[in-house]
């Protein structure tokens, strides 16, 4: 028999809503995705990719042309430089960068510090390394604990993973964060795993601070991001890790025998579709007029929130309407309502008691209205 790896853990959420949300023919508001089409211009780059028969392996690292346009993007935005031919590769959506990256960073018996409510595969992605997860509680407001931090950390301590634009909160870290982060690395030698994929995701002015962007952090990072969040393509599940040389030589002895190479045409299509910035820079505009759509409508229900700050996530607070757990309560309204979203419970590690969940707003207006509208009712 096998001994599992990981024993504790059973289907991802998000594909226990979705599929919920289909048995009950409910408005899926749960797994992160669009419910509208990506570009007509993308889909016609890839069949122009296709056609010119560029269908065999993309190599190993990355279309040249694309790790190229990562990293003018990404000096352009960040003001920092990452050698396309050494510091950048191409991965299977960001899911892949990250697992390679713990994957790389984590030995048996190392910590990692992952910062609650948590993305699902964090945790998971630490323990199958033989790593240990030490889970850090967000202040009321969801703003890092750093005293909390310092508590915690010490020598064991292989790795740091932060995410912002963060899912499910939809909080930003701030310029403070990133100099607290700075300080404690004067003081200690973790590798910091950045999980940027909502990067141009972010409201009301508010900027994306990559950590690329701090010259001390960026020496000692993963900064990772997904082209499926920022073109609408999910489902193509191509992404991006970017770090210092010696760190990306580790990360492509996993990535070369996880998946060896990711789709050649939607590579190049990608690399010419970046080449206008506009795609990309009018995506905060694009969600922030969704989020304000959503929150129009539920604006006057018994749900309590406070405007997401990046990402296409909102949380909702329903201790006003019901008693229930937060799993009941979205089966409740996903079965008896015809919305299905998430519940905060499997972004923490331990008894969950709080009557939060998670919606995604990445839908049509009118799926959001009549969400809403719906919602509006409990
Ligand atoms: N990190 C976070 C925080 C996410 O929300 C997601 C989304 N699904 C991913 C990583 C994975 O991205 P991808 O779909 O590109 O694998
Ligand atoms: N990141 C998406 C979410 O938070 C889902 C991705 C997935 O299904 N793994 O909903």
């Amino acid at each position: 028999m096998i001994k599992s790896k990981l024993p504790a853990t059973g289907t991802s959420i998000f594909a226990v809503m979705s599929k919920m949300a289909n048995e009950s023919n409910a408005l899926n508001l749960s797994q992160g995705f669009p419910d509208f089409n990506c570009s007509d211009q993308l889909i016609d780059l890839v069949h122009s990719f296709q056609r010119k028969g560029l269908n065999q392996y993309a190599p190993m690292p990355g279309v040249p042309a694309l790790l190229e346009q990562i990293s003018i993007k990404t000096k352009k935005l960040y003001g920092k430089y990452y050698d396309p031919q050494k510091e950048i590769v191409v991965t299977s959506g960001a899911t892949e960068a990250l697992y390679t990256a713990i994957s790389v960073v984590i030995n048996k018996g190392d910590e990692a510090i992952i910062f609650e409510p948590a993305y699902d595969l964090y945790a998971p992605a630490v323990t199958a390394s033989g790593g240990i997860p030490v889970f850090i509680k967000p202040r009321s407001d969801y703003s890092i604990d750093w005293e909390e931090v310092e508590r915690r950390i010490n020598a064991n301590v292989k790795l740091i993973i932060i995410n912002s634009p963060h899912n499910p909160t939809g909080k930003l870290v701030t310029r403070d964060d990133i100099l607290t982060l700075e300080n404690l690395a004067k003081r200690f030698s973790f590798i910091l795993i950045s999980d940027e994929v909502y990067e141009h995701i972010t409201f009301d002015s508010r900027p994306h601070l990559s950590i690329s962007s701090s010259e001390l952090l960026s020496e000692r990072s993963f900064v990772i991001s997904s082209f499926g969040k920022t073109f609408h393509t999910t489902g193509w599940k191509v992404g991006y890790c970017a770090a210092p040389e010696v760190m990306m030589n580790e990360f492509k002895k996993l990535h070369q025998f996880v998946v060896f190479a990711v789709n050649t045409p939607v590579q190049h299509a990608y690399a010419e579709y970046l080449k206008n910035e506009e795609h990309y820079l009018s995506l905060n505009k694009f969600y922030q007029d969704k989020r304000d759509i959503f929150l129009n409508e539920i604006g006057g229900s018994n749900f309590g929130f406070v405007p997401s700050e990046g990402t296409y996530f909102q949380l909702l607070d329903y201790s006003g309407i019901s008693d229930l757990d937060d799993m009941s309560f979205c089966e409740y309204i996903t079965r008896k309502k015809g919305i299905a979203a998430i519940p905060l419970s499997p972004f923490y590690s331990g008894e969950y008691k709080e009557r939060i969940i998670r919606i995604c707003f990445a839908k049509n207006d009118d799926v959001l209205v009549k969400a809403g509208s719906i919602l509006k009712t409990l």
